[in-house]
């Protein structure tokens, strides 16, 4: 079928542009003043220490340069999304992007100036003005970070080794990325096929054994003959980290990575410790999926095979519109109305045309609706994804509409809550339409892809968490990161996650030397802190209808004004403790069990 080009999608099937700009020219206007009122920036320079007053007049400056620019940002890169081929959007894109770098860079002045002013005097200039009083939390959280800020003199001298510092990730991400090449691949049929990150992930997925096993050998043929430059530039990077936590007085790396979204190290340390308790729930879903595969021996490469075969279920676009919605009913009524008005109002950009964005979104600014883009293709994964950016919207749309600008979004920490919240609805609701239709074959598809989600999004996860931390712990007590001992500890984990449904072939111990996650730095935690968090307020919201609104009030609808730990504690869910993920895992156990009765006993 020949692709759609944008013009001839059909008018219901797009998101409405025009609530942000009426039209294009209007766009370009306020671009315009937007550029021209960038002049004036400086002259708020070295003035928010005078008085209260003129510490107001800074701020509120500089939030009302971040909401123009965010407005002309999100207009600017869905008209770019919807079609990457129109030139003039492209245009429009690069040249608001400059802009909105631009912003940044000269409001780049106010943290530091902030960070001048001595703590008691910008407490006496908050309490002095009453439209002051909302930044309290948000200068609580800049004090904070004082005992870790250094003179100006030290700051620019660490700044200016920024770039040679960053050398490891550029050369992980270069040979990766760009130098890398697996060749090809043959299939049971003997065709050659191309062999890269793309398709490894699909042949992995395929039923076709010898591809798999191929596609396996192949990959890990390159990470092992790259395994000592890998160690290197693995190495390289986590130092660089430890030399900033040093100098910026630190305990530790990971002391620093978890003071960003100020996250007690407990919680890391409770998700891990409790996901160890209960690898045996995680050996029981591999024996399972060994039976079901009916594999004499189960190996590495064959773990990414569904259990179900057939055809899957095809949803249209109005029957998955009906499904989301019936699914947020134990929300609430206000959710479930103000959720309609994505469909009403069209947030969303349904449908795949030539040269539109790939993959699923959800976007907006402080002053626009939510918006989702989406490549709606009919399959039951689809409906997910598209309760899943409809969780993102509703959470953004609650908070923006209930807090100020300057605590107007939310952190990375809780970033996918909502989103994984709203899953874990769909399939409660799914599973029991599905039952009463006596539907045997969709309660197993739904099984089997809630499984892979717990498998891949908190196992997995924490596995990479704990062996993070592994590395970066060998790194400050001074240990080195060679590449034996990378490929024997990471092999141990490896053995001590999957258990012994599995047979080992040894060529995954180079596996950590492909995760692009070991670079970003104690980030992989939060796929499996989300996850769980998700888990456990889902089943809290089914189980009573005032956990529902308490989840909405202060959850979805509190943004920044607090600290993302508290923000969930305060809507039932204390991550420090290890009861939301011994939840988790419990569901998981229970759906091990549902899958196995209802394969075996047909
Ligand atoms: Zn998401």
């Amino acid at each position: 079928m020949a692709e759609l080009l944008r013009k001839d999608v059909k008018l219901e099937d797009t998101w409405d542009l025009t609530t942000i700009f009426k039209t294009d020219e209007d766009f370009w206007a306020e671009f315009k003043n937007a550029e021209e009122n960038l002049k004036n920036i400086s002259n708020y320079q070295n003035k928010l220490a005078n008085s209260a007053k003129d510490l107001l007049e800074v701020l509120k400056a500089s939030e009302e340069c971040d909401l123009r620019l965010s407005t002309l940002y999100v207009y600017a890169h869905l008209k770019n999304d919807q079609d990457t081929t129109e030139a003039k959007y492209k245009e429009m894109y690069s040249k608001t992007y400059d802009l909105y770098v631009k912003n940044m860079t000269e409001w780049a002045f106010l943290t530091p100036e902030l960070m001048e002013v001595d703590e008691k005097i910008l407490d006496s200039y908050l309490n002095e003005l009453d439209d002051l009083k909302i930044y309290k939390f948000e200068i609580e959280k800049i004090n904070k970070s004082r005992p870790h800020v250094l003179d100006k003199e030290s700051e620019k001298l660490i700044s200016m080794a920024g770039s040679a510092l960053s050398a490891s990730s550029d050369i992980f991400s270069a040979l990766n990325n760009t130098d890398v090449d697996f060749g090809e691949v043959e299939d049971k049929d003997g065709n050659k096929l191309p062999l890269n990150h793309g398709t490894y992930g699909q042949y992995m997925e395929s039923k076709d054994r010898i591809l798999r096993e191929n596609s396996f050998r192949a990959i890990y043929k390159f990470y092992a003959a790259h395994n000592n430059t890998l160690a290197a530039t693995l190495s390289g990077k986590l130092k660089a980290t430890k030399y900033y936590a040093d100098t910026h007085k630190y305990s530790s790396t990971r002391n620093s990575a978890l003071s960003n979204n100020h996250i007690p190290e407990e919680v890391y340390d409770n998700l891990v410790d409790t996901v160890n308790k209960n690898l045996h729930v995680l050996h029981k879903f591999f024996r399972l999926q060994k039976k079901v595969l009916g594999e004499e021996q189960f190996r590495l490469y064959d773990r990414g095979v569904s259990m179900i075969d057939g055809e899957p279920a095809k949803f249209s676009w109005e029957e998955a519109r009906d499904l989301v919605l019936e699914a947020v009913k134990p929300m609430g009524e206000t959710y479930y109305n103000d959720m309609k008005k994505a469909f009403s109002e069209r947030w969303i950009d349904v449908r795949p045309n030539k040269g539109k964005r790939s993959g699923a979104y959800s976007s907006g600014g402080y002053a626009t609706n939510p918006f989702i883009l989406m490549n709606y293709n009919e399959t039951l994964d689809n409906v997910f994804t598209l309760i899943h950016e409809l969780g993102h919207s509703m959470h953004s749309y609650y908070t923006r509409k209930n807090q100020p600008q300057t605590y107007g979004s939310y952190s990375i920490f809780v970033a996918e809550v909502a989103s994984t919240c709203n899953e874990a609805l769909l399939s409660n609701y799914l599973y029991k339409k599905f039952e009463s239709e006596g539907n045997r074959d969709a309660m197993l598809q739904l099984l089997n892809q809630d499984l892979i989600g717990y498998v891949g999004t908190l196992y997995r996860q924490v596995m990479f968490a704990e062996f993070e931390h592994l590395i970066h712990k060998t790194i400050q007590e001074g240990g080195v990161l060679t590449a034996e001992f990378l490929n024997e500890k990471y092999f141990d984990l490896v053995k001590k996650y999957h258990g012994d449904a599995l047979e080992y072939d040894e060529e995954i111990k180079y596996e950590w030397s492909r995760v692009p996650h070991f670079y970003y730095i104690y980030y992989v935690y939060q796929y499996a802190t989300g996850f769980s968090a998700a888990q456990a307020l889902s089943s809290l919201i089914l189980e009573d209808s005032k956990n529902a609104q308490i989840y909405i009030d202060e959850f979805l609808a509190k943004g920044n004004s607090n600290y993302p730990i508290e923000v969930l504690k305060n809507a039932g869910v204390d991550m420090s403790k290890s009861y939301p993920i011994e939840r988790a895992i419990a569901e998981f156990d229970k759906k091990i069990d549902a899958f196995e009765k209802l394969y075996f006993n047909k």
